[in-house]
């Protein structure tokens, strides 16, 4: 079906819904995790002020696994995801162009999915060329 033709609509989960989701995620982490390791450098001010700047421009989930195009929905973008892990390179925490925006759904998958030892770079870096073709 050409692109044109599909009908989106706009999945908005509520501000205690998200938490929630997050809550358990968090639960779920265990010490020395890659969240764990990740955390100390995603909470640093300049980085977090960034990771805000970038989820602002781009507003909607990039859609990593093509998810929320299959589902013809347009889903409000929540995270901002590494590309290249923070903890493997801290040196692109800020780097504009190894983050994607996502919704919370989307970065639990990259994030269970690196957990697993399944490299998610290719298909991030995939959503996020189509998104600058669309956007630049
Ligand atoms: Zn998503």
């Amino acid at each position: 079906m050409p692109k044109a033709a599909k009908q989106h609509t706009t999945v908005r989960t509520s501000a205690r819904e998200r938490q929630r989701i997050r809550d358990q995620w968090v639960a779920k982490q265990k010490p020395g995790s890659r969240y764990e390791r990740n955390r100390a450098i995603r909470n640093r001010p300049h980085v977090r002020e960034f990771m805000r700047i970038m989820r602002n421009r781009m507003p909607v989930c990039l859609d990593p696994f093509g998810l929320h195009w299959d589902a013809e929905a347009t889903v409000v973008s929540e995270d901002v995801h590494h590309i290249e892990p923070l903890c493997d390179k801290p040196e692109k925490a800020t780097d504009p162009g190894n983050v994607i925006a996502v919704c919370r759904s989307c970065h639990g998958k990259l994030e269970g999915a690196a957990a697993r030892g399944v490299d998610t770079t290719e298909a991030c870096r995939r959503a996020r060329e189509a998104w600058e073709e669309e956007h630049e």
